[in-house]
């Protein structure tokens, strides 16, 4: 079998190859991980800082391959090399301070709070950040002391290639990263391999059977990170503030074609929104979508694949079927391309919702009467990833984020663009409380509690017989 990535502008084919062997690229990294975890930490460190230096030198390159194997815009992906590259710095900083090294005294003796990584660790990453993502888990589990195997997304196998080979250039020793290619199959028999954990971004379907998988081994280390039905509650926003209403909501929904985790999928109104929503449709008339090198620049460029497209459609079709109004159409900008012109949808008269991440640029649209009403609408999901109130004043928002069941919780800033600083991570559905990006370092190494003194003095006080 030959596993293909292809341009989904073009069509051109990117990167051709066979899948990998799990268990033998787990064997690879068995073999490295001692030396690699007895390394000394400013040895990690330099090598990821020079790992950081070599993606600044490649930054251009980097950002057009992530373009052209995504069709994300050019100014989208070079921000996603700026992180890849910016993580860097910032899990230096999380690990000294979450899973670094402090001594104490406890009644005179010496008391020592240490880290050990977990060993050989698989990430397995999904194809919206093809880099960037799988980086959150790949530089610190490295800054710990992991050896680790990366299974990128079948789908964007070639700018995995070109992150390993960045790491290659700032000397990694061999064997510390590995990366196995392959689809859902690869991924499943790199979970059953000789690892100790295994750290996954990716789709709640995917990170659901993982969890069914590890659950016969509850000594290894399961992060999960997975997506969600994220609510967007627009509520008494001044007049005067209306087209900043609509620029956040539409950011919320559409930003990289509606691909991000964080994406809103859910706008809830309340009564008197006309004057909103006749802004959000005028600014959806306005977005541009185009190919990731289009000059000028579009605002989005198309979903992975045709069948992601199809698939979107099909749901944009089954929610019409259930008395769904239509505001803008999902439709495609072309036949043979995954080009989707951004859709909004009415929902309220639909009786039973489904609970699904509609993973792509369709935003739900729901009316309710009163906050109470709108509260209950954000909260009826089984994820919870991200939610945000737009407009309100600060008792509403106080509310908002107390009943709000998520964790990301933003006010008058879109529900996307987390920052890499902060943990990240969902409840319910969206993950397995195990929160990436600053929170990293917390799964990347066990802590170990050390009690010693240099000398050996010990007597018995109570309970013997004389
Ligand atoms: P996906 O679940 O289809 O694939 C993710 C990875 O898992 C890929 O490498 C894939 O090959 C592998 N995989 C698939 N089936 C598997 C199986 N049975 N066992 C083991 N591995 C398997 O996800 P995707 O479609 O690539 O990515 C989109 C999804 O990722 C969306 O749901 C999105 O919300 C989510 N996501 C979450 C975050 C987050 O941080 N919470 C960030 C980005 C994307």
């Amino acid at each position: 079998m030959t596993l293909t990535s292809t341009d989904p502008c073009t069509g051109e084919i990117l990167w051709q190859g066979a899948p990998g062997d799990p268990a033998a690229a787990a064997a690879a990294a068995r073999a490295a991980s001692w030396g690699w975890s007895s390394t000394a930490l400013d040895e990690r460190i330099a090598v990821a800082q020079r790992f950081a230096d070599v993606v600044g030198q490649r930054a251009e390159d980097f950002a057009a391959l992530i373009s052209r194997e995504t069709g994300k815009p050019l100014w989208e992906t070079r921000t996603e090399v700026a992180s890849v590259r910016s993580k860097v710095d910032i899990s230096i900083a999380a690990q000294a301070e979450r899973a670094g090294s402090r001594t104490g005294d406890v009644a005179g003796v010496r008391q020592l709070l240490r880290h050990k990584p977990h060993g050989v660790l698989a990430v397995l990453g999904p194809y919206n950040f093809p880099a960037h993502l799988p980086n959150g888990h790949i530089v610190p589990a490295l800054l710990a002391g992991n050896t680790v195997v990366f299974k990128p997304s079948e789908l964007t196998p070639a700018v995995a290639d070109f992150m390993a080979a960045c790491w290659d250039a700032a000397g990694l020793p061999p064997g510390v990263l590995t990366v196995v290619h392959g689809g859902g199959e690869t991924g499943k028999a790199l979970g059953q391999a000789d690892i100790d954990g295994l750290l996954f971004t990716g789709s709640p379907r995917t990170g659901a059977a993982l969890a069914r998988q590890f659950a016969e081994t509850p000594h290894k280390i399961l992060a999960l990170e997975m997506g969600g039905n994220n609510p967007l509650v627009a509520w008494d926003v001044p007049d005067d503030r209306l087209d900043a209403a609509a620029a956040m909501i539409v950011q919320s929904a559409y930003l990289s074609a509606g691909q991000r985790c964080t994406c809103a999928r859910r706008l809830i109104v309340g009564p008197g929104s006309e004057p909103l929503l006749d802004r959000v449709t005028a600014l959806i008339d306005r977005i541009v979508v185009g190919a990731p090198f289009d000059d000028p620049q579009p605002f989005m460029g198309p979903v992975i694949d045709n069948r992601a497209t199809d698939t979107l459609q099909t749901a944009f079709g089954a929610l019409i079927g259930q008395g769904a109004k239509v505001v803008r159409v999902l439709a495609r900008r072309d036949m043979a391309k995954p080009f989707l012109m951004p859709g909004l949808i009415d929902v309220t008269d639909v009786r039973v919702a489904s609970d699904v991440e509609l993973f792509g640029p369709v935003l739900q649209l729901f009316r309710v009467p009163d906050f109470d009403a709108a509260m209950t609408q954000a909260n009826a999901t089984r994820f919870g990833l991200s939610a945000g109130l737009i407009g309100g004043d600060a008792a509403l928002y106080d509310r908002f984020w107390r009943e709000s069941h998520a964790g990301v919780v933003n006010w008058n800033r879109p529900t996307n663009g987390a920052a890499s600083n902060a943990p990240f991570g969902g409840v319910g559905l969206s993950g397995n409380h195990r929160p990436s990006a600053y929170y990293a370092a917390d799964y990347c190494a066990w802590p170990v509690a050390s009690l010693e003194a240099d000398d050996l003095h010990a007597t018995i006080a109570t309970g013997l017989r004389p």
